[in-house]
């Protein structure tokens, strides 16, 4: 086994962030990145986080075999066992982020902490409803993705994975871990209940899903009805700016120097993205959908109708997202059609 407790693995170490193994962050840190089934991202980080008794973990990775079997292996690295778990700090309701720490609940008893606006799409997920997703497909005009949307949903939920968390945070509040005062923020956007962990003593930012370093957080794409996801984003990541900077513990990726640097390229990104979007509007009116045929998808430049389903269906969303800014900003206008006349979704024009 390769003993990697001690060494803080930079980003041009050499070694790809999502290898296995516990990789010290700091005294009593550990990046542990769980794999990931079918998914691009391929990994996602939890840290593990020493305390007097036991261990925190910051957020829980995704209930399937191959993640269980890494936890296991960079706990064993640190001379831990999931049975040290005590308590679990969970980002946001996906999956990715949720289920093992709901499985690890039952298991070991370990308490987990959620932001209180995730209730509504834990409700919806651990019932097995369908949630707004079809019906934001519709609006955006995406009606060739909803019968295929409607093909990759998940079977029946398995309850084991989607347990009622012991705390629901509200607000912004400190929580104690171990010695460590962690500020927990609301950063509602890629998820309406998404909270980050600062612990601004020792300068980290558990980041979650809201500032990634490599690639852009998803946002629109949650079962609950949310108005604005791309305004929530966009106050949240402005709300991290008025934080003193810290270095940038991710969920998916390697951690970064600087969460004020990404946080800046992520607000430049999404200006870009609303002026591609108001350009394509001008002349309208044009549904979602037909925007996001017009735009460039992922760091790769992917044309839209290259994507799969799952990606498809985020990108159609959040291009429904960034036309609600525009609209907010007063630069469009939307247009819903009259009921009973059609159903090829909201349009919107350029003012
Ligand atoms: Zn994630």
């Amino acid at each position: 086994m390769t003993v990697s407790t001690g060494k803080a693995i930079s980003p041009d170490s050499g070694v790809h962030w999502a290898e296995p193994g516990a990789w010290q962050v700091d005294e009593g840190i550990h990046r542990i990145p769980l794999p990931l089934p079918m998914d691009g991202l391929k990994a996602v980080n939890v840290y593990a986080v020493e305390t007097p008794s036991g261990l925190t973990l910051m957020d829980g990775g995704w209930a399937v075999p191959e993640a269980r079997d890494a936890l296991e292996l960079g706990l064993k690295q640190i001379g831990a066992a999931v049975g040290d778990i005590t308590d679990v700090l969970v980002t946001h309701v996906h999956r990715d982020h949720y289920t093992l720490a709901s499985v690890l609940a039952g298991e070991v008893g370990a308490k987990i902490a959620l932001g209180a606006p995730e209730k509504a799409t834990l409700d919806i997920v651990a019932s097995g409803e369908h949630g707004s997703t079809q019906r934001l497909l519709r609006t955006a005009g995406a009606q060739r993705l909803l019968a295929d949307w409607g093909a990759i949903l998940p079977p029946a939920p398995d309850p084991t994975h989607w347990r009622t968390p012991d705390v629901w945070l509200e607000g912004d509040m400190r929580v104690e871990v171990g010695e460590r005062a962690i500020d927990a923020i609301h950063t509602p956007g890629h998820t309406q209940g998404h909270y980050v962990y600062a612990d601004q003593a020792a300068g980290l930012l558990f980041a979650g899903d809201h500032v990634l370093p490599t690639i852009t957080p998803s946002v629109g794409f949650e079962p609950a009805a949310v108005a604005s996801p791309l305004s929530d984003f966009l106050a949240s990541l402005t709300k991290m700016r008025s934080l003193p900077d810290l270095r940038l513990l991710p969920a998916h990726g390697p951690i970064a120097p600087s969460v004020h640097a990404r946080v800046d390229e992520l607000l430049e990104h999404h200006e870009h993205r609303l002026a591609l979007s108001l350009d394509a509007i001008t002349g309208g009116p044009r549904t979602a959908y037909e925007v996001a045929g017009d735009l460039p998808w992922t760091r790769h430049e992917h044309r839209f109708d290259t994507l799969d389903v799952f990606n498809g269906t985020l990108a159609a969303l959040e291009t429904l997202a960034h036309l609600d800014v525009l609209v907010s900003r007063g630069l469009a206008v939307r247009k819903s059609p009259t009921p009973g006349q059609g159903d090829e979704g909201d349009t919107f024009t350029a003012i």
